[in-house]
């Protein structure tokens, strides 16, 4: 293993030869470093154990519709930088997310604003927005009181918006790739070898000169001290007819401000204009992470961030030849922009 420290800005007197660097994960952070390592003329080679690229971002066409097969992806960003790279490998069409919720006073438009007032017929307060679209959803889908979420999460989505802008994201750049994720991951991938549903411990016996790891954190050092908590979702596919319980006109997703058990009901069809009679709803479920089901959410708060913060982000920090990438490895609620944009920080030094 080489002295090169994959974080600090080269020198660049010093002359840096090409190095082997093999890649744990193909998702979008993998994804990313394997190209951008590729560009600066590193040999690179990605281990996945799922059978299909493209991580949790993975869409597969069923029939005529395309569907996201862990839920709602949406890409949305500000940052130029990441549009431009992520345009290098597709178009994005002009979807602007627009969500609703399923709450006591029917279905409104959500963040709260002043065109939600006006479809109540009443403006709220921020302690009743609270409890008319925040309080049930996050219960259900962090298995914690309300009051224990952090702001980090629960100011994801602003409480309150002083004007008629009904839109989810109001990032200036925003679409979804015209094909679909899985169509931009593969043009991504081009000549990038990756080897789909290996072992997880496949990348183990290989040689390399780097590892670039975006799997789960703690697993990576074999759960030396504990298991980090993770919230996962369980996925429901399901036909309907386009004229089926909720009109998607208005826009992709359904969220439940109320008791039922999923988050949400997600028009399948709706991301790429998809012109069909019946489409494909899917529903997520949140559950508790365990050996089963995808680590989907880090429960970066209380014992989960003690945990990570005291123990295994020190211990990944240590790691002269190993990066973490990513929503798992970082243990960081990421969106898919900030996924994309810690790789590109991360490799700037890399020469
Ligand atoms: N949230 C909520 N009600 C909603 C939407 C969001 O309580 O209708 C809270 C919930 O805690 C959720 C967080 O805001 O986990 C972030 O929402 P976002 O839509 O960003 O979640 P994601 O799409 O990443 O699952």
């Amino acid at each position: 293993m080489g002295p090169i420290d994959f974080v600090l800005p080269m020198d660049g007197k010093q002359s840096i030869a090409t190095m082997k660097v093999n890649i744990v994960g193909c998702g979008l952070s993998g994804i990313t470093a394997a190209i951008l390592l590729k560009d600066k003329g590193h040999s690179v080679e990605i281990f996945e154990t799922r059978p299909h690229i493209g991580g949790n971002c993975y869409d597969l066409k069923v029939g005529n519709v395309t569907v996201h097969q862990y839920g709602s992806h949406i890409f949305h960003t500000n940052d130029e930088a990441v549009w431009n790279f992520l345009n290098r490998y597709t178009k994005f069409n002009n979807y602007i997310h627009r969500v609703r919720a399923n709450t006591k006073e029917g279905l409104i438009s959500i963040p709260f604003s002043r065109k939600t007032a006006e479809q109540i017929g009443r403006d709220l307060d921020p302690e009743e927005i609270q409890e008319l679209v925040f309080r049930d959803y996050s219960e259900r889908q962090w298995g914690i009181p309300w009051e224990e979420l952090p702001k980090s999460i629960s100011g994801r989505v602003p409480n309150k918006r002083d004007n008629f802008d009904d839109r989810y994201f109001t990032d200036e750049f925003q679409g979804q790739p015209i094909n679909g994720y899985t169509a931009m991951f593969n043009a991504m991938l081009d000549d990038i070898p990756v080897q789909l549903g290996v072992g997880p411990d496949a990348w183990k016996g290989r040689k390399c000169d780097k590892l670039i790891y975006t799997g789960k954190v703690d697993a990576y050092f074999d759960y030396k001290w504990g298991r980090l908590p993770y919230r996962s979702l369980r996925f429901e596919h399901f036909k309907a007819s386009k004229d089926n319980l909720y009109s998607f006109s208005n826009g992709a997703v359904i969220n439940e401000c109320n008791r039922n058990p999923y988050n949400r009901t997600m028009d399948n069809s709706v991301y790429l204009n998809e012109d069909v009679d019946e489409t494909i709803l899917t529903r997520d479920y949140p559950e508790e992470h365990d050996e089963n089901n995808l680590p989907i959410y880090p429960k970066n708060f209380g014992l989960g961030a003690e945990l990570y913060s005291g123990r295994y982000k020190k211990a990944a920090a240590s790691e002269a030849d190993t990066l973490f990438l990513g929503r798992l490895a970082t243990y960081k609620y990421l969106d898919m922009w900030m996924a994309v944009k810690q790789v590109m920080v991360k490799l700037e030094g890399v020469s």
